[in-house]
């Protein structure tokens, strides 16, 4: 089937629809929602074509489509009765009369058909493959509105304003040019981050032809490894990095994902053996900030958990540099969920608290009594190097010695390996193993579900 995508405006169309089941009522509601007359014509219909037509919202004849039905020319017609017969013979009548035909039980031979449609409006993205194969159209749908931001609408809808005020102002700009550089510029972007005064000052940059000051820092979480757990906005803004400060959590497949010409610096933190110092860090955010450029400060986990994210943004926050904070999945979620471990569960835990186990002069200062209670799940960040010396506190403070304990090692990565034992035998477990950095400890009787829920 040869097909021509046209955008027709719903309100000057007439529809027609024979038949008043679920294949009707997906149409219709689509119908409804353009604005286009409607009228369906069946001897029963859904409830929701009810509740439609008790709204005034469409014309309802309940009968039977007769012999004799009269059909206008120009109109849109949609058969979806059951019946062959019914649709074959009203098909006819219809043509005859100078309508549209769609038949929804024939993919040949229709005059018109609809599209799978992805609703940002006013921006519509129509998807066909001309009544070919309707798998291959939902899929691609799917896909679309995976990386279609619900809020393209606002976009969409300040970028109309903007242009009739344009219009009204009887702007003299080279309109092309002015638009492709501003879809490059920062405008979209703040639109989405609902900074509308951010997006109106480079627009007004533009307008009056001076070179927009794009610094921005984005502080953006990775997760905890695997790049199917970053969010559609981290990725969206990876993909627009000039330059990009990134840690040792962040793993080379998400490194793949950033742009091949920005400037990438390793800024990592192994333990005690800092790369760059904190302060230098900040600093070089403040200082490619200021020279104009997108820099993505990507961090393992999210930014704001055990990620110093806070200081980072602080100095930036004083230096007047626009910033936007990106969550990520944290390592407790994600390798709680990996391993297949609720950290929280009516019958276990009705709370859950996370503590760094980070040592200082070998010992870390950690307020022991609250961490005992009995329905806490205890979630210990950078305890691998302290991990005995935790247990052996949580046991004298009075945790049971038999507490479970899941200590995840590399957790939601390929390599992902989950070690089970008690606070008493944990210790003992770890001496003399080989076990990779990172690992997450997870403490309370919320491991023990494991065994049935591990799915990985
Ligand atoms: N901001 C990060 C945490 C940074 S602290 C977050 O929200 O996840 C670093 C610690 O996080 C590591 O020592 C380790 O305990 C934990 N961690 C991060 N990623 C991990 C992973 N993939 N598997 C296990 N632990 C991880």
């Amino acid at each position: 089937m040869m097909t021509l995508p046209l955008v027709l405006n719903g309100s000057h169309c007439v529809f027609i629809i024979i038949g008043g089941g679920q294949v009707a009522a997906r149409k219709v509601r689509t119908l409804v929602a353009s604005g286009a007359s409607v009228t369906v014509i069946a001897p029963s219909v859904t409830d929701d074509i009810q509740v439609l037509a008790s709204e005034g919202k469409l014309t309802l004849e309940l009968r039977p489509a007769g012999t004799d039905e009269i059909y206008q020319a120009g109109s849109y017609v949609v058969l979806a009765t059951d019946d062959e017969q019914v649709n074959a013979l009203q098909a006819q009548r219809a043509r005859q009369a100078g309508a549209l035909v769609c038949r929804t039980d024939e993919p040949d031979g229709n005059d018109f058909i609809f599209p799978a449609v992805v609703d940002r409006s006013p921006l519509t993205v129509a998807i066909s493959t001309s009544g070919a194969t309707p798998a291959l159209t939902r899929s691609v749908r799917e896909r679309i509105e995976a990386f279609l931001p619900q809020d393209y609408s606002i976009l969409a809808r300040w970028m109309e304003d903007l242009r009739s005020r344009l219009r009204s102002e009887g702007s003299q700009h080279d309109r092309a040019n002015f638009w492709r550089q501003w879809m490059r510029s920062q405008a979209p972007e703040q639109i989405l981050a609902r900074r509308p005064d951010i997006a109106q000052a480079i627009t007004d940059d533009l307008l009056s032809g001076k070179e927009p000051d794009r610094g921005e820092v984005f502080l953006v979480g990775a997760g905890p490894g695997d790049p199917d757990l970053l969010t559609f906005r981290a990725l969206r803004l990876i993909q627009m990095a000039d330059v990009v400060f990134y840690d040792r959590l962040v793993g080379e497949r998400i490194i793949d994902l950033l742009p091949a010409a920005a400037e990438k610096f390793y800024v990592g933190k192994a333990r005690s053996d800092h790369a760059v110092p904190q302060d230098d860090i900040n600093q070089l955010l403040v200082d490619e900030a200021l020279k104009g450029k997108r820099v993505l400060r990507l961090k393992g986990g999210d930014p704001f958990i055990f990620g110093r994210g806070g200081e980072e943004i602080e100095q930036i926050s004083a230096s007047g540099i626009p910033f936007q904070v990106v969550p990520g999945i944290t390592a407790a979620s994600g390798c709680a969920s990996y391993a297949g471990i609720p950290l929280t569960h009516r019958d276990h835990a009705q709370s859950v608290r996370f503590v760094t186990g980070h040592l200082r002069n070998g010992t870390c200062n950690l307020p022991w009594n609250e961490l005992i209670h009995p329905s806490q799940t205890l979630v210990i960040y950078m305890g691998l190097v302290g991990l005995p010396y935790i247990c052996e506190q949580l046991i004298a403070h009075g945790m049971p010695a038999d507490t479970p304990v899941a200590l995840v090692e590399k957790g939601t990565l390929p390599d992902q390996k989950v070690h089970t034992g008690t606070l008493a035998s944990m210790p003992g477990y770890v001496e003399g193993r080989e076990i990779h950095a990172p690992t997450l400890t997870i403490v309370g009787s919320v491991v023990t579900l494991r065994e049935k829920l591990s799915w990985r």
